[in-house]
């Protein structure tokens, strides 16, 4: 599979103002620190860690929906499209609602992109919300709701042409003709999921953020949605980075997983070496907690202690080795290197090669 996007030194930081008695001071919260990865045309990257590691920041910067301080993300284009970052407006206003627009150097830095050139490349990359109850419009019909990125986004005007796409991806995502007259209220949070994702899609992008996108809805209602996602990966070879705390059904949709902690990634491999033979002490702690399918096979858990260390605040060293259960005195010092360890299985660990976190078997 060909690259979609790099992602190289990414950095995310926030200013963040603290206040004591009539002085401030202002530090910056750097919620993304140095992330580099790839993601491939038509594959899924999941992207697993607690609460406070940085996933939705990552996901929010590749889009574009906040400016990183730092780094690059490149976008891989189709050969034989329109360099958008030089074509003038009319040739921008005459391509969107073909969606034909790429790059002849095949490549483009997105944060270099503004204006009328950004605007015209939204529609290639969106976003499917967690909250499914949330993120609908209760007083918009759900044909509104799903044909709203296409008016929004400038691709089409045409009613008949607008109906058309709603009616194709509303059928791709199990909705019929019925349900688009409906209002958000009269449907289930499954059903509801269908609706934002259908959303997502009518523009046909290459790449969409599913940002815990299942973790609101009952696990059967899970398994549902992540099946509906693959067959539209299938049918419309779009590239998902699929942002979740449940590794079981990170599991169950990706290629491969990343692991991020305070802003960093620590590993990233394909799901199976990740997942049956992790290299991180992190890692491995996170699967700890996913039950085996034989509790009598061979395994030495080890169970994750204390918090997560805020980010304006981040230990020297690994940031792991405040909770690494087999941290060493250089773990406090040195920064360990982000290396390939095994083919395409990468990982953050100064003694990673000497660490055996095997698992026979996991349940999904
Ligand atoms: Fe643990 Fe040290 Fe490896 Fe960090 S570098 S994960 S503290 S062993």
């Amino acid at each position: 599979m060909d690259t979609l996007i790099e992602v190289r030194n990414l950095e995310v930081g926030f200013p963040v103002t603290k206040r004591k008695f009539l002085s401030s001071t202002t530090q910056t919260l750097r919620a993304v620190d140095g992330v580099s990865f790839d993601i491939r045309r038509g594959e899924t990257v999941g992207l697993v860690g607690e609460s406070g590691s940085g996933k939705t920041t990552v996901g929010r910067a590749i889009l574009r929906a906040i400016d990183p301080t730092g780094g690059e993300v490149i976008y891989h284009t189709d050969a034989g499209d329109v360099d958008l970052a030089h074509a003038d407006d009319a040739t921008l206003q005459k391509l969107r609602p073909n969606l034909q627009m790429v790059f002849p150097e095949g490549r483009v830095s997105l944060h270099s992109l503004s204006g009328e050139a950004l605007r015209s490349f939204r529609p290639r990359m969106s976003l499917v919300f967690q909250d499914p109850y949330s993120s609908l419009n209760p007083r918009m019909t759900v044909r509104d709701i799903i044909a709203e990125p296409l008016i929004a986004g400038g691709l089409m005007s045409d009613r008949a042409q607008i109906d058309a796409r709603v009616r194709e991806i509303a059928a791709r995502c199990k909705l019929n003709l019925e349900h688009l007259r409906r209002f958000p209220h009269a449907f289930s949070g499954g059903q509801r999921q269908r609706i934002c994702i259908a959303r997502a899609l009518v523009s046909r992008p290459d790449f969409v953020v599913c940002d815990e996108s299942v973790s609101a809805l009952d696990v059967s209602i899970q398994a549902e949605i992540v099946n509906l996602l693959k067959d539209l990966q299938e049918e419309m070879g779009v590239a998902f980075l699929f942002i979740a705390h449940d590794l079981s059904v990170v599991a169950q949709i990706s290629d491969r997983v990343a692991v991020m902690y305070v802003g960093q990634f620590v590993e990233y491999a394909p799901t199976r070496s990740l997942f049956f033979t992790p290299r991180h002490p992190y890692t491995h702690a996170l699967l700890s907690a996913v039950p085996l399918a034989d509790p009598d096979l061979p395994f030495n858990p080890v169970r994750l202690d204390g918090e997560i260390p805020n980010p304006m605040d981040a230990p020297t060293g690994c940031r792991f080795h405040t909770r690494c259960p087999f941290a060493r005195p250089r773990c406090s010092v040195d920064v360990p290197a982000w290396r390939e360890i095994a083919p395409t299985h990468f990982v953050a660990c100064h003694f990673a090669e000497e660490f055996d976190f095997s698992r026979p078997e996991i349940t999904t």
